[in-house]
């Protein structure tokens, strides 16, 4: 395959500062059009891309341009449409995260991609971020053994409300801003997921989540997520089976702990939530997806990746409506309210 014709869907923050300069130094791809419902937003793309065609609508792009790989960064509601619409013309797709809202429609979206026979990726560059890549480095030698627990937090202060598409704030936490961070348990989990166990604490507008995932590696993931923080708080702890540790924080300190007394050193690995293409692992990822596209190989980070990930999301939440039922009936039972057996039936209490 030569030279990939590809376009840009939705040309706003994430594509302006992340995606585009680090498809600007991808090898093997050429910009062909670009698209975003507000025209001179599309239109922003001839200062760094000149004289390509630009549009106002996915669909005119995906059915005039010839492409054979889109990279979307529209608001998030939208990318599952958009995504199965273009992988039903045969065009490999790039979305950022989060693709879609729930379980069932991340697996309609893993089938659709089998049927069409087309390569898929998502935004989750912090998989390739240069911190989290020395982690996996470090974590892969044999002094540090198999990874047997993770232990990682990660707060902000938001989402308080239900994001577009999103059933609960719950849901929009997990998906809009813990889910790198729920895909490193999966990464370094290593293995099928066999259970999650969870429980989710309200204050206010703001949540905590606590969950353990349990993998069949024989590794387990303690989550302590929330949005009870003002600022932003992410650390990762990693115990190896030969009883070494290997921890990274938000300021991209990897600090590591052998297993003899004593044993420690530090690496500055630059953070990586720092933005840029190099450091947050945009070059990267991109580079590897469109390298898929072109060997019809498997990217690292495709839709059927994410399956482990969203399998925890919904188990969170699945939980957490079980508890919040628990409760209102509870409350009923309290509060001596009961329903009335209709007239006549003898089902009286
Ligand atoms: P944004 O609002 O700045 O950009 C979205 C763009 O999509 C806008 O220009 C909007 O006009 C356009 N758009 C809306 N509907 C469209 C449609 N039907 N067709 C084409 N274009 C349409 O948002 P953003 O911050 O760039 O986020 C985009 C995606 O990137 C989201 O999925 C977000 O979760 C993800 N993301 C953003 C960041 C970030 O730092 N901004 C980081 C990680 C992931």
């Amino acid at each position: 395959m030569g030279v990939l014709k590809v376009g840009l869907a939705g040309i706003g923050a994430q594509m302006q500062q992340n995606l585009l300069p680090a498809l600007l130094q991808t090898p093997g791809i050429e910009i062909v059009g670009a698209c975003d419902s507000e025209a001179a937003r599309a239109g922003a793309i001839h200062r760094s891309v000149p004289g390509i065609r630009t549009t106002d609508s996915v669909a005119a792009m995906v059915d005039t341009m010839s492409l054979d790989a889109i990279v979307m960064a529209c608001p998030p509601h939208l990318h599952w449409e958009l995504a199965i619409s273009a992988m039903q013309r045969g065009i490999s797709v790039f979305v950022e995260r989060p693709p879609c809202s729930t379980l069932d429609e991340l697996r309609l979206l893993v089938d659709m991609a089998r049927q069409c026979g087309v390569r898929t990726g998502v935004g989750m560059n912090l998989r390739f971020s240069r911190p989290i890549r020395q982690l996996r480095e470090l974590t892969a030698s044999e002094t540090f053994g198999n990874t047997s627990s993770i232990q990682l937090t990660h707060y902000a202060h938001q989402p308080r409300t239900a994001l577009p598409g999103h059933d609960t704030a719950l849901r929009s936490v997990l998906l809009g801003h813990a889910l790198q961070s729920i895909d490193l348990a999966v990464t370094f989990g290593r293995g099928e997921l066999i259970d999650v166990q969870s429980h989710v604490r309200r204050y206010g507008e703001a949540l905590t989540v606590e969950a353990e995932c349990r993998f069949a590696s024989g590794a387990t993931a303690t989550l302590l997520l929330g949005t009870t923080l003002p600022h932003f708080e992410f650390h990762i702890k990693l115990i190896g089976s030969n009883s070494a540790t290997a921890e990274l924080d938000d300021r991209g300190d990897i600090t590591l702990r052998g297993a003899e007394p004593g044993s420690y050193a530090e690496i500055d690995a630059q953070t990586p939530f720092d933005f840029g293409p190099d450091r947050g692992g945009y070059d990267s990822e991109l580079h590897r997806f469109f390298e898929a596209c072109r060997t019809r190989t498997r990217f690292e980070a495709d839709f059927y990746s994410l399956l482990p990930t969203y399998r925890i999301v919904e188990a969170i939440c699945d939980a957490d409506r079980a508890t919040e039922r628990e409760h209102d009936s509870a409350a009923a039972t309290r509060e001596g309210w009961h329903i009335s057996p209709p007239a006549g039936t003898g089902l009286g209490r």
